[in-house]
């Protein structure tokens, strides 16, 4: 086939990010008739600086289908090459942990196993076996069933069935990256000042500097910064962190995000669906003082970073176990729409507000797709056991480092266990 316009879709950090690094520097420059799009970010200056006249970077794309119009070829994985392939587009799969190949009857098999290349065991692939692949379908000797496609996702049935069909392939990659661990610290945290606020009663707060020094303690222990939405792609840490921030405050953009960049570490935000709401208005009605929630254009900003998931906390921050069946079903399923709108990204994760929820909310949220539902201080000490009940660990101004070091040793919800402590 003739063979002009080659994207690569993913993100460009972690492994993911080192495939693109490989294509931008080992594979474009063999290909120089090829023009080559790199979709996906963040952009750092690295990537910027080995970029040959071929290669293009275009950050994060919210609509994926203009970029297969304007391409031949779409090399990728998870589920770019499902919609690439409805697209009707040749597909060349390669993954986080494993090298497909160009995708055909006989690759098909172990492409929808592995989810297109990135649920596996590692691997090794030399980037020769993508050099020659592409030169073969260059060259006419590969040619793609493109007939066939539309069989092979058809399992996939991206509009409605594909979230439940790649929940199996999902619940797998999740589980094959987190069983290991007996117990994987995920902090919670709210408000990020940099003073401590005047009157306030519940004190859902971190002071900044405080912030500042046990993202570097934890970093300096080798942790890794992981998301939910990491995992749920793939991702397979081997000392994983999960810090999460509640509502979606104002001072988290303010304040969290430069952190984060500072540090390179991620975050999740769960933010509130019903984009009407300004402030912390439940809080309010206890006599917190006010504090502003961060507008659409500061949520965008910070899920573009790259650093930051967010997650849905409901619409309006109800207590779930209250409403009827249908306000909660709505709390649960609209907001993750609204969000995944807003962001152009899809939704993972779902925190309970007040970590309040039952049996019912639990399955709400698995029904609405959300690969994690998390809790507060109640649900299983090891995370795979239940994934639609994720405990977390409170985090409260002014901890101490031994009370830090505790928190996030590993041990320390079995700790709390023998103790008959909540947290
Ligand atoms: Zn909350």
């Amino acid at each position: 086939m003739v063979l002009t316009r080659v994207a690569w879709i993913g993100r460009l950090t972690g492994p993911k990010g080192d495939i693109a690094e490989k294509i931008i520097s080992q594979v474009a420059p063999v290909f120089s008739e090829v023009q080559f799009t790199i979709v996906g970010g963040p952009i750092s200056d690295e990537y910027q600086s080995k970029l040959g006249d071929n290669v293009t970077l275009t950050g994060f794309v919210k609509d994926v289908n203009e970029i297969f119009k304007q391409n031949d070829l779409v090399i990728g994985a998870g589920r770019v090459p499902v919609e690439a392939m409805r697209f009707g587009l040749p597909v060349i799969a390669v993954g986080e942990n494993r090298y497909v190949g160009p995708v055909n009857e006989e690759t098909i098999a172990i492409a929808k196993a592995t989810n297109f290349g990135d649920c596996d065991r590692l691997t090794a692939w030399d980037v020769q076996q993508l050099i020659d692949d592409l030169s073969a379908i260059v060259s006419g000797e590969t040619i793609f069933p493109l007939e066939q496609y539309a069989e092979f996702v058809d399992d996939y049935r991206l509009d409605h069935v594909y979230p439940q069909v790649m929940d199996v392939y999902r619940q797998a990659c999740i589980d094959a990256a987190l069983r290991r661990f007996r117990e994987i610290p995920v902090l919670t945290y709210h408000r990020v000042l940099q003073q401590a606020p005047q009157g306030s009663k519940f004190n859902v707060y971190v002071a900044a500097a405080e912030l500042d020094q046990q993202i570097a303690n934890l970093k300096q222990r080798g942790f890794e910064f992981v998301t939910f939405k990491d995992i749920a792609d793939g991702a397979r840490p081997k000392k994983p962190v999960i810090l999460t921030f509640d509502d979606g405050y104002e001072d988290n953009y303010l304040n969290l995000l430069p952190l984060l960049k500072k540090h390179q570490a991620k975050t999740v935000v769960y933010a509130l669906a019903d984009r009407s709401l300004i402030n912390n208005h439940w809080d309010m009605a206890k006599g917190e003082p006010e504090a502003a929630l961060m507008s659409d254009a500061q949520l965008l900003e910070c899920h573009q970073s790259g650093l930051v998931e967010i997650g849905s906390h409901g619409l309006r921050h109800q207590h779930l176990p209250e409403l009827t069946d249908d306000e909660a079903r709505q709390e649960i399923t609209d907001s993750k729409q609204v969000l995944e709108t807003l962001l152009g990204d899809e939704v993972v994760s779902f925190a309970y507000p007040y970590g309040d929820y039952e049996d019912r909310e639990a399955e709400l949220v698995r029904e609405a797709g959300y690969c994690f539902g998390v809790a507060t201080v109640s649900g299983p000490i090891k995370m795979t056991d239940d994934l639609m009940r994720v405990r977390r660990i409170t985090m409260f101004p002014n901890t101490s480092k031994s009370k830090f070091w505790k928190k996030t040793s590993g041990w320390y919800l079995r700790y709390c266990k023998l103790k008959k402590k909540d947290f």
